[in-house]
């Protein structure tokens, strides 16, 4: 991410302004990469710090599903969005947090 701020990483969900800004600076979400992946930076925050990599996740999800950051970043919300609510929904198969947060993110 450029200038060390993540837009995963700050609580401004549906804030239009703020997500514009960012996007039209070049920042994106970076989409996590799948449950099970085993390349080295997955293995290593496995094996390192498996909560703050949930979490992470878990952040990234809730910037990705927002309805704002949708509008403004997907040429098709409608189909991003239902994409997103299937992987979401297997995730949350694995990592259980995600099922308390599912409601908060639809
Ligand atoms: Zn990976």
């Amino acid at each position: 991410m450029q200038n060390g701020v993540t837009v995963n990483s700050v609580d401004y969900r549906n804030n239009h302004e703020i997500i514009q800004l960012l996007l039209s600076r070049g920042h994106v979400v970076n989409h996590p990469h799948p449950i099970y992946c085993e390349c080295d930076d997955c293995e290593r925050r496995q094996n390192t710090d498996s909560l703050k990599r949930s979490l992470s996740r878990l952040n990234a999800y809730k910037a990705l599903s927002s309805p704002a950051f949708m509008a403004l970043s997907s040429a098709d919300p409608i189909t991003t969005t239902f994409e997103l609510r299937q992987e979401m929904m297997m995730v949350a198969e694995v990592e259980k947090e995600f099922k308390v947060s599912e409601g908060q993110t639809s």
